[in-house]
């Protein structure tokens, strides 16, 4: 959960090189299309802040599958296209060309259309309509979660709160086991965390979180116990999470569940008795993921 600016000059003229690449009765069925697609676009940035509430237009089954092509078959129009995108990526957050924007764990292999092409089609090779994402978010996303609730978190159109929404509660079961469970709270029901919650929930980022965090967390709680063989205060442990925290950079943005996880452990004292509990290893190959 992140957002960037879009940042990119003229992207209505370079989706129009797409459809000048083509050939034969498909160029001609995309150059007939050329006015309505342009009103569209406008209509796309006109409504970036509830691009949730924009209806769709009709286009003939031969004209939809037209402007569908447009995506489906790579052209050199298309490749820069997406070469202008990543650029984009690259000068504002350098740290999103190896993490989704949706999730923040995984690698962007594939585009998602916020908009989905097959409801949207005109929109196909659209610029701000194409976000890069990991495999998993975008199956999750597939054509939903944009109709008339905003269920995903435009990366380029929602401004997020420079706050910290994202909370881990840390609790300790029967067997001292830790359990995480992240969360958005939304007391007073705000309408900007609300959007961060429905996203939260749309793309099941709890559990994956907590997949994430087992590794982590049991890697850390191990790297404690080796450094301080004899013990380690409450004091201590808070100073070495604060610290920890600290050294992760502003570019995970305000959301990022390694923070999360790390403010939740500070405020789990009891964790200090599990970390003396545990046996020193000294071994080379711990490194926290
Ligand atoms: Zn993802």
């Amino acid at each position: 959960m992140i957002n960037m600016k879009f940042k990119i000059s003229a992207p209505s003229k370079a989706s129009f090189k797409v459809f000048k690449s083509k050939s034969g009765a498909r160029k001609t069925v995309l150059q007939n299309a050329v006015n309505s697609v342009k009103t569209r676009k406008a209509l796309y940035l006109s409504n970036r802040s509830c691009l949730h509430t924009l209806r769709r237009t009709t286009y003939s089954g031969v004209q939809s599958a037209a402007l569908e092509h447009c995506y489906d078959s790579s052209t050199n129009a298309l490749v820069e296209i997406k070469v202008s995108l990543i650029k984009n990526i690259k000068t504002q957050n350098e740290y999103l060309l190896s993490k989704c924007p949706y999730c923040l764990v995984r690698e962007p292999s594939t585009w998602d259309h916020y908009l989905p092409k097959a409801k949207y089609p005109e929109y196909s090779v659209f610029s701000p309509n194409l976000i890069r994402v990991c495999d998993v978010c975008n199956r999750k996303k597939s054509d939903g979660l944009v109709q008339n609730t905003k269920e995903a978190i435009h990366t380029y159109f929602d401004k997020l709160p420079n706050t910290e929404l994202l909370v881990c509660d840390v609790t300790l079961d029967n067997a001292n086991i830790p359990i995480m469970n992240f969360n958005v709270p939304n007391p007073t029901n705000n309408t900007q965390i609300t959007l961060v919650q429905n996203h939260f929930n749309a793309f099941d980022l709890a559990e994956t979180y907590i997949d994430y965090a087992k590794d982590y967390l049991s890697v850390l709680l191990q790297e404690f116990a080796n450094k301080f063989p004899t013990g380690i205060t409450a004091q201590i442990y808070k100073q070495e999470l604060i610290f920890i925290h600290n050294q992760i950079p502003m570019n995970r943005g305000y959301n990022y569940w390694q923070a999360a996880l790390l403010k939740g452990l500070a405020r789990n004292l009891n964790l200090v008795s599990v970390i003396n509990n545990l046996q020193c290893v000294h071994s080379n190959n711990w490194k926290r993921v």
